[in-house]
Formats: C-alpha cells, sequence, structure tokens
C-alpha cells in the first residue's frame, strides 16, 4: 500500500498500520478522472475533512485526515462493491435474453461477488406512473415531484434532497443539490439535470433548519443511492451529515451524466450555439441527445455519442442503470412518453407510493423488457471498461460504436412497442 507521502517528508515517522488516506482516494480515483461526483466521501468522513473544490467542484482535502478510511471504503469507483447492497431478484426464472454471460462459469452477471444481477432486480410491484394533476417543467410523468408533495403534505417526510437550477446567471441549465421543503420547492426544482451535483455533501442540514430528527427522501442517480445505502447499512459516527435522517431513497435510471461546462458550456452553447434562455428540456433518450425550445422547435436531436467526450468518464464502469439498490427506481425508458417507469423495490418504497397513490395515475408499465435489455447494455459497456483498468491494452470487446447502436435500438424499442 502506498504511505502517506506528506507524512514521511514531514517527519520519517512511519504512519500506523490499517491507515487508508484521502490521498489515496484522490490518487485513485479523483486525479484518475473517475470520480462521479457522487458526494458520497464528503458525508462518511467523520472529522468532515473532505469540502468541495469551487473550480473543480471535486472532492478536496479542507482540514486534516485521520486516515480512517471512510471516503475510500463507500467511494462507489474505490472500495464500495456496490452489487452487494442489491437485493436478491424477484425474477423466478430468468430467461436467455434476460442474462449477459461474460463469464461461461457465471450463470448470472455481476461485477464481483455480488448477488445475481437479473431482470429488473428485486421488484414489489412495478408500474407506468404520472401525476394525475399536469404541471410544467417534470420531465417524464411528472411521478417523482408528485410522490415528494404527496410524502410532505402526509407529514411522511420533512425535506427531499434533490437538483435545483443553480440561480447563477453564468451557470444555465446547471443542477445544484437542494433540500425541498414544500410543494413550491419541489416544483422548482422538477426536471431533469445532466450533471451531478455531489448531492450526498448536502447532507449536512443545519442550515436548513429542519429540526432534530428530520425525515429525508433522497432523489439522486445510483450513485448516489449506492453510497447512502452502504452508509446506512454500516453505521458509524458521522459527522455532520445525517445520514441517519434519510428514509427513502429514489433513484432516477441513469446510464451516463455529463461535466457540466463540457455538455452544456462548450457543446451546447459554444458548438451548437443554442441559446440557452429559450431552452424548455434537455433529455437523453432513444440513444440521442433532444434539447428542446419553449416555442417547440429542436435545438438538438443528435446521436448521444457526438457527446461522449463530455460524459463523465467514471460512469463507463457503473452497472446500474435501474438503481437496484432504491427503494423506488424510476425512468424514461419503458413507458410511453409523459409517463415515468417505476420500480417498486421494498416495503418502505411500497409503504411511500401507497401514502401518495390518489395524487398519482397508475397503470401497467409498458415494456420492462427495454429496462432489462438496456441494463444489460450497460453491464457490457461497464464490465469492458472495468477490464481496461486493470490493462489498458486489452482490445475493446465490442467496438463502442456498437454498443451506442445497441443503446439506440434498445431504448427505440421501448418508445415503438408502446405505441
Ligand atoms: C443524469 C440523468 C440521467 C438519466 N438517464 C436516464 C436514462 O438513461 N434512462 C431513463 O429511463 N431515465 C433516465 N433518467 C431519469 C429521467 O430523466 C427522469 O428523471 C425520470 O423518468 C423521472 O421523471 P419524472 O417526470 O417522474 O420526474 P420529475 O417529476 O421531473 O422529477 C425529477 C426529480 O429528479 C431530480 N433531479 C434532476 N436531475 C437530478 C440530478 N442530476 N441529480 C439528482 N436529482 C436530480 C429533480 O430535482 C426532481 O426532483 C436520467 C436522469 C438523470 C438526472
Ligand atoms: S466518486 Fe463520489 S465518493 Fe468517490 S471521490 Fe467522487 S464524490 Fe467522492
Ligand atoms: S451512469 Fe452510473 S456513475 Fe454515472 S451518474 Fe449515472 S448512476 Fe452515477
Amino acid at each position: 500500500m502506498k504511505r502517506y507521502r506528506l507524512r514521511e517528508e514531514m517527519n520519517g515517522i512511519d504512519e500506523p498500520p490499517g491507515k487508508v488516506w484521502f490521498w489515496e482516494l484522490a490518487a485513485g480515483v479523483i486525479d484518475a478522472d473517475r470520480c462521479i461526483q457522487c458526494g458520497t466521501c464528503v458525508a462518511a468522513c467523520p472529522s468532515n475533512s473532505i469540502g468541495i473544490n469551487e473550480d473543480t467542484f471535486l472532492p478536496e482535502l479542507v482540514k486534516m485526515c485521520t486516515g480512517c478510511s471512510l471516503c475510500w471504503d463507500f467511494c462507489p469507483r474505490g472500495g464500495l462493491r456496490y452489487e452487494a447492497l442489491w437485493p436478491p431478484s424477484t425474477t423466478a426464472e430468468p430467461s436467455e435474453d434476460d442474462v449477459v454471460r461474460v463469464d461461461s462459469s457465471d450463470t448470472y452477471w455481476k461485477i464481483t461477488g455480488g448477488p445475481p444481477a437479473e431482470g429488473l432486480g428485486a421488484v414489489v410491484e412495478k408500474y407506468a406512473v404520472r401525476a394525475s394533476t399536469r404541471t410544467d417543467g417534470v420531465q417524464d410523468g411528472g411521478a417523482v415531484s408528485a410522490l415528494l408533495i404527496a410524502l410532505l403534505a402526509a407529514g411522511e417526510i420533512n425535506g427531499a434532497l434533490v437538483a435545483k437550477p443553480s440561480d447563477d446567471p453564468e451557470e444555465p441549465w446547471k443542477g445544484i443539490a437542494t433540500i425541498a421543503r414544500n410543494p413550491e420547492e419541489v416544483l422548482a426544482a422538477a426536471g431533469s439535470f445532466y450533471n451531478q451535483t455531489m448531492a450526498l455533501a448536502e447532507l449536512d442540514l443545519a442550515k436548513y433548519k429542519l429540526g432534530p430528527n428530520p425525515k429525508i427522501a433522497v432523489v439522486g442517480t445510483p450513485c448516489e443511492i449506492q453510497g447512502i445505502r452502504a452508509m446506512q447499512a454500516r453505521r458509524w459516527p458521522t459527522g455532520a451529515h445525517r445520514v441517519d435522517s434519510v428514509v427513502l431513497t429514489i433513484a432516477l435510471m441513469c446510464t451516463k451524466s455529463f461535466d457540466y461546462e463540457g455538455l452544456i458550456l462548450k457543446e451546447l452553447r459554444d458548438r451548437r450555439r443554442v441559446d440557452l434562455d429559450r431552452v424548455e428540456k434537455i433529455d437523453v433518450i432513444h440513444g440521442k441527445m433532444i434539447v428542446e425550445y419553449r416555442d417547440g422547435q429542436l435545438a438538438v436531436d443528435e446521436p448521444v455519442k457526438n457527446f461522449h467526450g463530455s460524459a463523465l468518464k467514471g460512469c463507463d464502469e457503473c452497472a446500474d442503470f435501474l438503481g437496484r439498490s432504491a427503494d423506488i427506481s424510476m425512468g424514461s425508458v419503458g413507458s410511453m412518453s409523459g409517463w415515468t417507469s417505476t420500480i417498486i423495490r421494498t416495503e418502505r418504497g411500497l409503504a411511500a407510493f401507497e401514502r401518495a397513490r390518489s395524487k398519482l395515475d397508475v397503470r401497467t408499465m409498458d415494456d420492462p423488457d427495454a429496462l432489462v435489455r438496456l441494463d444489460n447494455l450497460d453491464k457490457r459497456i461497464a464490465f469492458r471498461s472495468l477490464e481496461r483498468t486493470f490493462d489498458p491494452d486489452a482490445p475493446l470487446f465490442v467496438d463502442y460504436e456498437d454498443h451506442i447502436r445497441d443503446y439506440a435500438d434498445s431504448d427505440r424499442h421501448a418508445v415503438v412497442s408502446a405505441r
């Protein structure tokens, strides 16, 4: 194991055995361009020693590291084996199509030692859902926002960790983490932002004045849900971040996120001359990047592969499109336009859903197989990427362009079959 360089340089005293320092996380994840900006390391640090660098928006050490190893242990690109968090799948008999075999000795696909990952993962119930009252600004069926508003009204939660638009005019279409405490704040944060927000760092709730025992729902990309579930599964004194307050986790299904400046400012505004003030919605769907103006005009309609350069590199390693460790997973694929595909995975998720049900239109999900296909594709890309981590010279299993074509076909199928 590498030693803590500064300690050696300063006084030559050997470090105590078994220590893992922030420096290790920095070298292996942050400096290696693998960080997916989930904020787990910030929330996990018991001495509040990790902050967010203002310029890079990446984690940085802000005071002394004690070498407790927790930032490394819980980092989804570090020591966290997130498949260990996946509850056993409820698919009784996975079909040939459900399973990606990357190793003939392996019945079902898995990364390292986790449970089988066939089908949709754990499913208590699954539906296509939309808010019964339509509101502007939502991404698909508005089901996430409607669920949160109903839970706030019922007193089941005091706030929800979501992403709202930055109010800095220099940062149009940048999502930033916030705790929404009422319906107005939930609706102001509706819609998808294609950047990561260091979300779990926002669980330092002091500034929100929610009282001593707040109940919080976390809405986040699957990697953020992995972080929170892992920290909840292995308890320790957490410093300022209220991991203990999280009573519900909602994963937004996700194949990739992007660097804000790279996607929004360089690719969209500068290269394609998109007028960001007129944009109504940005969507990554059907293997395409779609940018729509408020008057209905399409500003961008291009294969998403054209934007791969601004995607987060750490997303290539991610094999959790479906957010398998969440209480509820929600996404667009698998349901008709204007509806949200919803997989309820736990009894806790079901209780929350039942609480909100009178505010939701609920019907059978159109094409759950489309979710399985996209999940399998996501895993193939992750597996390839992982192999190349160990051996950068390893030939590509399938050309990346083929993956993108598969992705487009898989996603398009979801829509075609829904009509
Ligand atoms: C980066 C990203 C990639 C996605 N990729 C896919 C995909 O490949 N396939 C698919 O089926 N679905 C994907 N989704 C999910 C999809 O875009 C919708 O969020 C989902 O269908 C819910 O729609 P809704 O209308 O019910 O949500 P809404 O009612 O509009 O609410 C969305 C909620 O998500 C929160 N949110 C938005 N952006 C972020 C963010 N970056 N981090 C944390 N919270 C956020 C909002 O604050 C809001 O509370 C992705 C979402 C994101 C953020
Ligand atoms: S991936 Fe998450 S936990 Fe790991 S270094 Fe980045 S922000 Fe921290
Ligand atoms: S692709 Fe995976 S790692 Fe990247 S933002 Fe989505 S959930 Fe996180």
